[in-house]
């Protein structure tokens, strides 16, 4: 479903989104201390939508990822997922938790609990679901990222492949509506790489809405409905991938890709 209009300056694209965007960003700005992270970002995802951010390393593109399940508190400007405004109050955050599944760079598994239980943990305590579904759940998680097997062991007996689906899956296993990958791929080995973005694929494919952060341009041009790039805590553009690799309309963006590139 790419959109006709991704070229457009980003005011329109906001006016022809559907009226309750999944995710919705109005104005985000967010600072450490005196450093402005993150400045008068605005973003609407819509449910099914697959957005690629990207943009030169310290740019925000974490941060803003971060701030919408809250690991970042923001300081100015909303966030809404499905219409409710996310805020940092404790049952709000525990429902935005269960609506948004983070998948992070460095796995973020609990070393001294076995896949299956890292897996079991969310839906049992936020999900309230029984022991036997919750495992249930896990192993059809785990078949659908091709790690079953694996169900028994620690973290530290798997590899950063293997680590990083069982991350994908126990984010999948709080049926979430959105999913987040802050650099998914960017610690695993080469070899590695393909089979996580293979996963991601397979999910995008499937109708997952999600908002991914990746240097990885050719998975980009394959998935994006959208690419967003980021640079120095704003969005400098928002595009299709076929018109933002061929065509890039800001010098930051020409910059970007010719470096990342190569041309
Ligand atoms: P990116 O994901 O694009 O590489 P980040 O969102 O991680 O960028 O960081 C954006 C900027 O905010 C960078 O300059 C980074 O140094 C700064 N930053 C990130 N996290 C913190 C923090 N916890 N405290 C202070 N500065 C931070």
């Amino acid at each position: 479903m790419r959109d006709r209009l991704s070229n457009a300056p980003q005011r329109c694209l906001a006016a022809k989104r559907p009226a309750t965007p999944l995710v919705e960003i109005t104005g985000l700005c967010k600072w450490y201390g005196e450093f402005n992270a993150l400045f008068n970002i605005n973003l609407s995802v819509s449910t099914g939508e697959k957005v690629v951010v990207c943009g030169p390393s310290g740019s925000g593109k974490s941060t803003m990822i971060r701030c919408i399940n809250q690991l970042e508190a923001h300081q100015a400007g909303t966030i809404k997922i499905a219409g409710r405004e996310v805020t940092p109050k404790m049952k709000n955050l525990k429902d935005i938790r269960c609506d948004v599944g983070m998948v992070f760079q460095s796995f973020n598994l609990f070393p001294h609990k076995t896949v299956i239980e890292n897996l079991t943990l969310g839906p049992v305590r936020s999900r309230r679901l029984a022991n036997s579904d919750a495992t249930e759940l896990a192993m059809h998680y785990l078949r659908r990222v091709q790690i079953s097997e694996q169900a028994d062991k620690y973290p530290a007996q798997l590899s950063g492949g293997q680590q990083q689906r069982v991350a994908i899956a126990r984010a999948l296993c709080m049926k979430p509506k959105i999913m987040l990958f802050d650099e998914p791929t960017s610690a695993l080995d080469p070899e590695m790489i393909a089979g996580i973005l293979d996963v991601i694929i397979e999910l995008a494919e499937g109708g997952m809405t999600m908002i991914c952060v990746t240097h990885e341009m050719g998975f980009a041009r394959k998935v994006a409905d959208r690419i967003v790039f980021m640079d120095a805590g704003e969005i400098v553009e928002v595009a299709a991938p076929e018109i933002f690799f061929n065509n890039p309309q800001t010098d930051r963006a020409k910059l970007f890709l010719s470096q990342l590139l190569g041309h």
